[in-house]
């Protein structure tokens, strides 16, 4: 660890994805030197554009499953595919990046001592039996299905990062993500915020898988990445898994209407398919974070889809011919 000041050499892996881009942005405000690790499956170069010419950014193009040597004094591993439709692309690919990347980036952390952050998901919980999900719930997953290579590749990675932290006292940070929206989301990575307002905005129809009665809480990314930070701020006494969501339950339906409304589009609701395994209901317990971070969420699921279809509403234009 450097000690003459405050700003500490930082890797964020997956950091030209959504998430890990808006990551990249508030630790470059901190003031820390971030190295940014991308293969750019689903991340783009765009994504970090503004953040090129900043001299204490670095962009570095590497998939984690092979060995990575630099020299950092945290690392945030968010690395993986996230929406089904893209995790499902190259299942094998999916869980080598979930099991060999966190290999790898904990045997990093060991060399360096580093602390180390590990982008977990409610997809530990698979189809959960238990509602709202705490984290002593050990989940209800299908080993064997389509959404198996994230799912499982997520609790093996788990299961490592509790190993390196028991075996190796290494400095560990889990934290199970759910469902989170908001800009430099891809508008054609399938997931559903996404698809919803892109549809919307073109006027298509919008496509409700099943009845629509699932149910999913959604995190706006700016309330999510304060959660990130007071975690990684917490002393080693707190490992995790703590959850990071927000608890307003909505059904997927609901959510088609509310888009609907925001962006006054004439869309129609088309019923689809219900894809396998698809978990009907999803609902964080943040109790946890909410004592041991002081966290929860600010934003209300209207005002972070208000900025989110402004930001899709303006890539949409930019992509539209002259
Ligand atoms: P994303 O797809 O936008 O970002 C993932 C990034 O990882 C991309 O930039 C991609 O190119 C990169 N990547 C994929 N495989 C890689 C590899 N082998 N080597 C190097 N880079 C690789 O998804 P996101 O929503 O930003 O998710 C980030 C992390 O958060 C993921 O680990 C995901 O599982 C987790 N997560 C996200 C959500 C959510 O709702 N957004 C929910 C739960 C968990
Ligand atoms: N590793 C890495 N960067 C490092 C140190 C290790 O990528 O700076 C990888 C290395 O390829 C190794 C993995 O992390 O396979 C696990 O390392 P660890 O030291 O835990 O195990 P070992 O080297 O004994 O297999
Ligand atoms: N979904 C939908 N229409 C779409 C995309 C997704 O009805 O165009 C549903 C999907 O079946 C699931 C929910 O929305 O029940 C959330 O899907 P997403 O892929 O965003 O995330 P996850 O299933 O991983 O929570």
């Amino acid at each position: 660890m450097r000690q003459y000041n405050t700003t500490q050499r930082i890797l964020v892996t997956g950091g030209a994805g959504f998430l890990g881009s808006h990551l990249c942005d508030r630790l470059i405000e901190r003031g820390h030197d971030v190295i940014c690790v991308d293969n750019f499956f689903t991340g783009s170069k765009r994504n970090v554009e503004h953040l090129l010419d900043h001299p204490r950014f670095e962009l570095m193009r590497h998939d984690v499953t092979f060995p990575l040597y630099v020299e950092v004094d945290q690392i945030y591993n968010l690395a993986c595919p996230a929406s089904p439709i893209h995790y499902q692309h190259d299942p094998v690919q999916t869980t080598k990046t979930s099991v060999h990347g966190a290999i790898n980036m904990l045997g990093l952390a060991k060399r360096v001592r580093a602390r180390i952050f590990q982008a977990s998901t409610s997809e530990v919980y698979g189809d959960p039996s238990v509602h709202p999900q705490r984290e002593d719930y050990w989940g209800n997953v299908n080993p064997i299905g389509p959404r198996s290579c994230y799912d499982e590749g997520k609790r093996c990675a788990e299961t490592l990062f509790f190993d390196y932290h028991r075996q190796h006292k290494l400095d560990i940070k889990v934290a199970r993500i759910f469902n989170t929206y908001g800009p430099r989301m891809h508008p054609n990575d399938g997931r559903v915020v996404s698809n919803f307002i892109v549809q919307a905005l073109k006027g298509e129809d919008i496509t409700i898988y099943g009845e629509g009665s699932q149910t999913r809480s959604f995190c706006y990314v700016d309330d999510l990445l304060d959660g990130f930070l007071r975690l990684m701020d917490t002393g080693p006494e707190v490992p995790g898994p703590v959850n990071l969501g927000n608890p307003n339950e909505f059904t997927i339906r609901q959510l088609a209407e509310l888009v609907i409304e925001l962006t006054a589009s004439k869309s129609r609701l088309v019923k689809m398919p219900l894809p396998v395994d698809d978990p009907m209901q999803r609902q964080p317990d943040i109790s946890l974070a909410k004592d041991a971070l002081g966290w929860q969420p600010q934003v209300q699921l209207r005002d972070g889809l208000k900025k989110t279809i402004a930001y899709f509403d303006t890539l949409l234009a930019d992509a539209r011919p002259e």
